[in-house]
């Protein structure tokens, strides 16, 4: 029998397991590591080798991924013994590269027990260790990532050579005589003793200073979580005014004293991914650290250094927040870090292993019990999904603030790792770099390009530069397609795709979009009514000015009667000024954006006026949130959405001294409500039942959660996003299948 399994299979001790179950069943035969998926060659009594599937099924590594098994029941050829051939590299039909993986217990039970690896921090084996963040190029081999550097020694390679062995052919095995070492930098002073490094680093954390430290994709900053001058130092040092930062924790005891965590949390908080999970938060920590938020982006360690510093490390909480400063690509080069941090900072941890492709920690939220990723990296790159039809050769270059871009590889669409903003210089060569390494990584040439519609998106301008023929793609088509593609679905969808910002078809700015759409083609049927944006691109950092103009249309130049707090907030002169522009129409250009909705919202609730990184004001009014608030605002549902009557009964509610939360809960439920109701039209015009969820807003869990269940509740089938980005960060995947589409008829 040949039994062919497709997946996430190599690079992940499958052919040993493969091997140890064969030998188990009593069977005859070989395993062997193929560029299209690992094959194997099993002879015996029939029974045994029911038992052997069967537990190929059941007991396979934790990391493996089985997407595929194809058995062939040929002859049997009188094979004796069983073994394991040597890779045969089939040209361009590459395998799959495994994300990076936390370190294994085995492993850290080694460094407490075996004698070549006592402490040793770069401890690793078939289960576990770096693997993306290493590779240069393909095959996954030593001589192909940045370990070609260090010979094993005679100890490491007889592991890696011995099949019963949790090392064998683990390509980063090292051990303390063999391989990469951390160095601690403090002013001129530096040091590669291990015991040191960790005891001195230790007390800088413990005395409340800054580290830099060099992690599995990138450089980190770290400081204690506990220590309000440290987090307040940490944000200088960052130029980071209010964007919260991520929390590890010694352990999940620990992180449960500061956070909130339920089962769903857990589990992925201790997978072998190890993301960051957003969980709720107990505001126990400096409260620099997430400002007041309620909920707090908390990980666990992952890489054997962080287990040896929290040994020696007082608190059980440090932030550890990646280490660029303001929107630069995150450090990865020692020179760089050194010339960046030393002086910043109280100490700079290096190591002698290059960190090849850049990667940060990857954020996950829980909803619906299920893991929602907002950010795609460490972990999770580069593994591919899986479509229904071919998307060979297109390379689709996502949007522009959360750059990302996928390449299709047959069915498979490989998402490359989060980019960032790529207005910043080096940031987009970090894209273009990223976009060389996966085209040779994964033996792709492209012959088709995908882009977003909107002209001035740096991806779209790289994509008309290369020459090759270009899709453009609607921005929120594309939201929904991505949305589509995840979950394989093959079918008219009526889309909700809300979000800030994107390029419409009329020449105005989209985000709260109602579309009936497959992968070629969409209606958009209805969306909010549009809003003027008072100053332009302005109003993305000033979300008052959002304020000022829904308030403009709901009550005209009378809302200079208004007692709101953002009417003191801006000063009645500049309010004057501003309702002069939107009355001559001066710089005021028109979105239909969620995301100003909750700006505008987030402002007449005095909840933020001006936002101090990405996205703050919606963010602080989901954080306003009463759960158990069922009662609703109105709105006027007609070709459009209108949000007038809710804007004049929130001014009532502000003016009345209504609790702010309720008021937060009560816009909330009105965007639910009204886009159900549109659903519902759509559905009875059109008959398609069912609904996909995408764009940036669905990162609010309230939203989430509630449209969700008020459209399951009445029978709509409902897809969301999982694997991939509901944010710009999704959006390449959404841009690759509809240009596949096209190409397939
Ligand atoms: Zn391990
Ligand atoms: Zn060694
Ligand atoms: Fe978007």
């Amino acid at each position: 029998m040949t039994v062919q399994v497709k997946g996430l299979v190599q690079g992940v001790g499958y052919r040993p397991f493969v091997y140890r179950m064969a030998m188990q069943h009593h069977l005859t035969g070989w395993v062997v590591n193929r560029t299209d998926g690992v094959m194997i060659r099993v002879e015996g009594i029939a029974s045994h080798m029911a038992g052997f599937m069967e537990d190929l099924r059941n007991l396979a590594p934790v990391v493996a991924q089985v997407d595929e098994v194809i058995i062939d029941q040929d002859l049997p050829e009188g094979l004796t013994g069983f073994s394991i051939l040597a890779s045969q590299d089939l040209g361009d039909e590459t395998s799959e590269i495994c994300p990076d993986i936390a370190v294994c217990p085995d492993c850290l039970a080694d460094i407490l027990n075996q004698p070549h690896r006592l402490h040793y921090p770069f401890v690793n084996c078939t289960n576990c260790g770096p693997r993306f963040s290493i590779i240069r190029s393909f095959p996954y081999d030593r001589v192909n990532t940045a370990m070609s550097v260090f010979k094993m020694c005679e100890q490491c390679q007889a592991e890696y050579d011995d099949i019963n062995d949790r090392r064998f052919h683990a390509q980063p095995v090292a051990c303390n005589s063999c391989g990469p070492v951390y160095t601690l930098h403090i002013g001129k002073h530096c040091t590669d003793n291990l015991q040191e490094v960790i005891e001195q680093s230790a007390a800088v954390i413990n005395n409340g200073g800054l580290l830099a430290i060099k992690g599995l994709g990138g450089f980190h900053l770290m400081c204690d979580a506990t220590n309000d001058a440290a987090v307040s130092n940490m944000r200088q040092l960052k130029q980071r005014e209010g964007k919260p930062f991520a929390v590890m924790f010694r352990d999940l005891e620990s992180l449960k004293i500061y956070g909130e965590a339920g089962e769903a949390e857990v589990s992925s908080l201790t997978s072998w991914r190890r993301p960051v999970v957003i969980i709720g938060n107990k505001n126990k920590l400096a409260h620099g650290v997430t400002l007041g938020l309620n909920t707090l982006g908390a990980f666990l360690p992952y890489m054997p250094i962080h287990y040896l510093l929290f040994g020696h490390i007082n608190t059980p909480a440090i932030v550890l927040t990646s280490g660029n400063i303001a929107d630069e690509p995150v450090i990865i080069s020692n020179n760089l870090a050194m010339s960046t941090f030393s002086e910043l900072t109280n100490g700079v941890i290096t190591y002698n292993r290059d960190i090849v492709n850049r990667s940060d920690d990857s954020v996950v939220r829980i909803i619906l019990d299920k893991e929602r990723i907002l950010r795609r990296s460490r972990g999770y790159v580069p593994q591919p999904l899986r479509l229904s039809y071919d998307v060979n050769g297109i390379l689709a270059v996502g949007a522009e603030l959360s750059g990302c871009f996928c390449i299709g590889k047959e069915n498979r669409a490989y998402l490359s790792q989060h980019i960032g903003d790529l207005k910043n210089h080096e940031t987009f060569q970090f894209f273009e770099e990223s976009v060389s390494r996966f085209q040779q990584l994964f033996r792709i040439k492209p012959i088709k390009i995908a882009a977003d519609l909107h002209p001035d998106y740096l991806s779209t301008r790289y994509a008309t530069s290369l020459g090759l023929p270009v899709v453009y793609v609607q921005h929120h088509h594309a939201h929904i397609a991505s949305c589509m593609a995840e979950n394989n679905v093959d079918e008219q969808v009526i889309g909700l795709a809300f979000d800030g910002t994107g390029y419409g078809t009329d020449g105005h700015t989209w985000g709260s979009e109602f579309l009936v759409c497959d992968y070629s083609v969409f209606t958009r049927y209805s969306h909010f009514a549009y809003m003027p944006l008072p100053g332009g691109d302005l109003v993305t950092h000033e979300p008052w000015r959002m304020g000022l103009a829904l308030l403009y249309q709901a009550f005209g130049v009378d809302l200079m009667q208004l007692r709101l707090p953002l009417l003191e907030y801006a000063g009645r002169k500049k309010c004057s000024l501003l309702i002069e522009a939107m009355e001559k129409d001066i710089n005021c250009p028109l979105s239909c954006g969620a995301g100003r909705l909750f700006d505008a919202v987030a402002s007449i609730t005095g909840l933020c006026h001006a936002a101090r990184f990405h996205a703050e004001a919606p963010m602080r009014l989901e954080s306003a949130i009463i759960p158990d608030i069922t009662d609703s605002y109105d709105t006027e549902i007609s070709d459009v959405i209108s949000f007038i009557p809710a804007i004049r009964q929130m001014v009532k509610d502000m003016e009345g001294n209504t609790d702010v939360g309720i008021i937060a809960t009560r816009f909330h439920n009105a965007l639910c409500n009204a886009s159900l109701q549109v659903a519902q039209r759509i559905r009875k015009s059109t008959g398609i039942t069912s609904v996909a969820l995408s764009g940036g807003i669905f990162q609010n869990k309230y939203i989430s959660e509630k449209l969700e269940m008020l459209l399951v509740n009445d029978n709509f089938t409902v897809y969301t996003h999982s694997h991939v980005p509901c944010n710009d960060g999704g959006i390449a995947l959404g841009q690759l299948a509809i240009a596949g589409s096209k190409i397939s008829k």
